[in-house]
C-alpha cells in the first residue's frame, strides 16, 4: 500500500510556522492583509474566495474584499489593481480568473507588482522563476507541488521528476522549481511519444494534465512518488484527479489524493506569500533583513 501524501499535515505545519510570524509583524504595527478582486458573481470565483477569507481569518491574515462588475470596463480594473499597488496596508493580492473574455488577462495581471503578486501571474513573478532571481513569488499550486515534496521529504536531488504538463501556472514554473532543486527533469505533454515509458523512468511524476483518471497503473512502477494536481470531475460528477487513484495506489510507493492532497496546500501558499509581502515591506521601510 502507497504513502498516503495527504495536504492537512503540510497546512497545519504553515499554519504553526505562520502564526509566529503574523505575531511579530502585530508587534511591529504590520497586519499582513490580502486584497481579493472579483469580478462578478462566478460560483467558482465565490467558492475560491470563501475558502481563502476562511483560511486567512483562521491565520490571523486580513482580507480586503474588491468588486467589480462583472461587466466592468478594463481601465476599471486597471485602476483598482493600481491602487492595490500603491496601499501600503495591502500586502498581496488575489485576482479571480479567468478574467471576462473581453478583457486582456496578460496586460491586467502585469499591472500588479511582483511584490504584492502572491499568487505569481505577472510575468515579473514568471520570470523570476525562471531565472532564479529572489523577486516576486512562484505561482501556487507549483509551490504546494515543492511543500508537499519537501514535507514528506520525498529525495529530489539527482532524481528523475517527470512533469506531465507545461502551463505556466503548473507545469513550467514546478519544472523550474525542481531543477532549481537539483532534479533532472522531464517536461511531457499531450504530443509527447512514448508517455507511459517516460513516466515509468521517473522517481517522481507530478502529473497537471486536468484530464480525469487519465493515468492508470501501466504508467507507473513499484518505488515512485506521484503528485495529482488535476481538479476534475468524472461523467458522475465526482471530483477526481489525472491518476486513476484505485489502480495506481496499490503500485507506487506514495501518491497524493485528490480531493485533500496539492489542492489543500495551495490555499497555504497564498497566505504564506502573503506573510512573506508584510515582512518584505516592513523590512523595506525599516530597512532591515
Ligand atoms: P492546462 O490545460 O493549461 O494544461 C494542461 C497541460 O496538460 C497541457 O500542457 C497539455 O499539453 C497537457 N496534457 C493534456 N492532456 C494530456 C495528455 N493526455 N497527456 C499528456 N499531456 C497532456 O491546465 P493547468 O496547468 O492550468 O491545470 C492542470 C490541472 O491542474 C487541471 O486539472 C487544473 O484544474 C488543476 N489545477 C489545480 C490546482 C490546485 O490547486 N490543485 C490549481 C491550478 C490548476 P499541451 O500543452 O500539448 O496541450
Amino acid at each position: 500500500m502507497a504513502e498516503l501524501l495527504k495536504g492537512k499535515p503540510v497546512v497545519d505545519r504553515m499554519a504553526e510556522d505562520m502564526r509566529g510570524r503574523i505575531a511579530a509583524l502585530e508587534e511591529q504595527g504590520v497586519k499582513p492583509t490580502l486584497a481579493l478582486v472579483r469580478l462578478g458573481q462566478r460560483p467558482d470565483d465565490l467558492s475560491y474566495e470563501r475558502t481563502a477569507v476562511k483560511r486567512a481569518a483562521g491565520l490571523g491574515i486580513h482580507t480586503k474584499p474588491y468588486v467589480l462588475d462583472e461587466f466592468a470596463p478594463e481601465a476599471a480594473l486597471k485602476a483598482t489593481l493600481q491602487s492595490i499597488n500603491y496601499d501600503k496596508t495591502v500586502h498581496g493580492c488575489l485576482m479571480f480568473r479567468p478574467l471576462p473574455t473581453f478583457m486582456d488577462e496578460k496586460a491586467m495581471c502585469n499591472t500588479l507588482t511582483a511584490a504584492k503578486d502572491v499568487d505569481g501571474i505577472s510575468l515579473a513573478s514568471l520570470a523570476a522563476v525562471f531565472t532564479d532571481a529572489p523577486d516576486g513569488f512562484p505561482p501556487c499550486t507549483a509551490a504546494a507541488c515543492v511543500a508537499i515534496l519537501e514535507h514528506y521529504k520525498v529525495p529530489i536531488v539527482g532524481k528523475h521528476v517527470v512533469v506531465i504538463g507545461r502551463s505556466l501556472v503548473v507545469g513550467k514554473p514546478v519544472s523550474m522549481m525542481l531543477l532549481r532543486r537539483n532534479a533532472s527533469v522531464t517536461i511531457c505533454h499531450s504530443k509527447t511519444e512514448n508517455l507511459a515509458d517516460i513516466m515509468r523512468s521517473a522517481d517522481v511524476v507530478i502529473c497537471a494534465t486536468g484530464r480525469a483518471r487519465t493515468f492508470g497503473a501501466q504508467f507507473f512502477g513499484p518505488g515512485q512518488t506521484v503528485l495529482d494536481v488535476g481538479i476534475n470531475f468524472d461523467t458522475q460528477g465526482n471530483l477526481c484527479g489525472d491518476v486513476d487513484f484505485a489502480e495506481v495506489e496499490p503500485v507506487v510507493a506514495a501518491i497524493t489524493p485528490v480531493p485533500g492532497g496539492i489542492g489543500t496546500v495551495t490555499t497555504s501558499v497564498t497566505m504564506a506569500h502573503t506573510v512573506a509581502a508584510a515582512e518584505a515591506a516592513l523590512a523595506a521601510r525599516t530597512g532591515r533583513r
